[in-house]
């Protein structure tokens, strides 16, 4: 079942004390789409310039993501630049240009609109609210939002979140959204507002789950390499949704499965720079760090 996809499509500038990527493709629905497509079919609508590359497009050919949504209007591609240092959970965005991405107003053409899942990035509550409106009866809508978004429109999140199953946050925006400083009071605030799960995103520190059935705990599998976290997060929802996209059921037991799953994906985006990793991953590699991930976490009873 597909999943349509709304978000960023950029090209990134970063520098990590390993080394520096210079205007490589980046953007939350690059690292989602990519991600997701080893499980389900992928509808992306995002914006580029016309500046925006062949080499850049590859990333996406031969995989089942459908292009028909990327407008490309006149003007340049949306670019980030990030700086981490040594502590690679501590990021400084050194600019945004948003460029074609200001005027961005999602159309999404008719052959999305019976889309089983939704995944709203990160952009404005309001346009997330009118992705919503032009898709018929999704069977699963999942949201990701920002510092920005919680400070900037606080009211027209809340309308957003009302209408969402599932949000991704980090556990910065989970205390600023909620304005309780405990992750689990921040989680119970926040399924308040219309959200019945939600998924706690904590780095290096691994992921936490609040659903109907209480909680769940994953962490991040244990890499001794990790060169660049850009798109970590994406990449998890990715995962995470594309993997439940392929499930009969979207019960307790599934979003477990996801939330390893996911944490699986984005394992591995950190590994190099952009999505280089992740455009050479394997279906048979992504099996086997799952099955790691299961290792990781097992103990007997005492
Ligand atoms: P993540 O590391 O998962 O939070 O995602 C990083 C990606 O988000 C980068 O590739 C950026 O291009 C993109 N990004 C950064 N800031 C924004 C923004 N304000 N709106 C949309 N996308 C953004």
């Amino acid at each position: 079942m597909s999943i349509l996809v709304v978000g960023s499509v950029a090209y990134d500038t970063v520098d990590t004390p390993f080394g520096r990527a210079e205007k490589v493709l980046g953007g939350s629905a690059s690292f989602f789409s990519v991600a997701a497509s080893f499980f389900t079919p992928v509808n992306l609508v995002a914006v580029v310039g016309d500046d925006f590359g062949a080499e850049a497009l590859a990333a996406f050919e031969g995989r089942p993501i459908d292009l028909h949504g990327l407008e490309r209007a006149a003007g340049k591609t949306f670019h980030w630049q990030g700086r981490y240092s040594y502590d690679l959970n501590a990021r400084e965005t050194v600019c945004t240009d948003l460029n074609v991405f200001e005027s961005f107003r999602p159309r999404i053409p008719e052959r999305y609109r019976r889309s089983r899942h939704v995944f709203l990035g990160n952009i404005d509550p309001v346009l997330q609210r009118e992705v919503l409106d032009q898709v018929d009866g999704p069977r699963l809508v999942a949201c990701d939002t920002m510092n920005f978004w919680i400070s900037g429109k606080p009211e027209e999140l809340r309308r957003t979140l009302a209408r969402v199953d599932v949000l991704l946050i980090n556990d910065a925006e989970a205390r600023q959204l909620s304005g309780e400083w405990n992750v689990v009071k921040a989680a119970r605030a926040i399924r308040a507002l219309g959200p019945r799960t939600l998924v706690v995103k904590k780095g290096e520190h691994g992921v936490l789950m609040f659903s109907d059935e209480g909680s769940f705990a994953a962490p991040a599998y244990p890499l001794e390499e990790v060169f660049d976290p850009t798109g970590a997060g994406d990449t998890f929802a990715g995962g995470f949704l594309g993997y439940l996209a392929g499930c009969a059921e979207v019960d307790e037991a599934a979003l477990r499965r996801a939330v390893v799953m996911g944490s699986t994906l984005a394992s591995f985006c950190v590994e190099a720079f952009s999505l280089d990793r992740l455009r050479r991953l394997t279906r048979p590699e992504i099996d086997g760090r799952y099955r790691l991930f299961r290792r990781l976490t097992q103990f007997e009873e005492i």
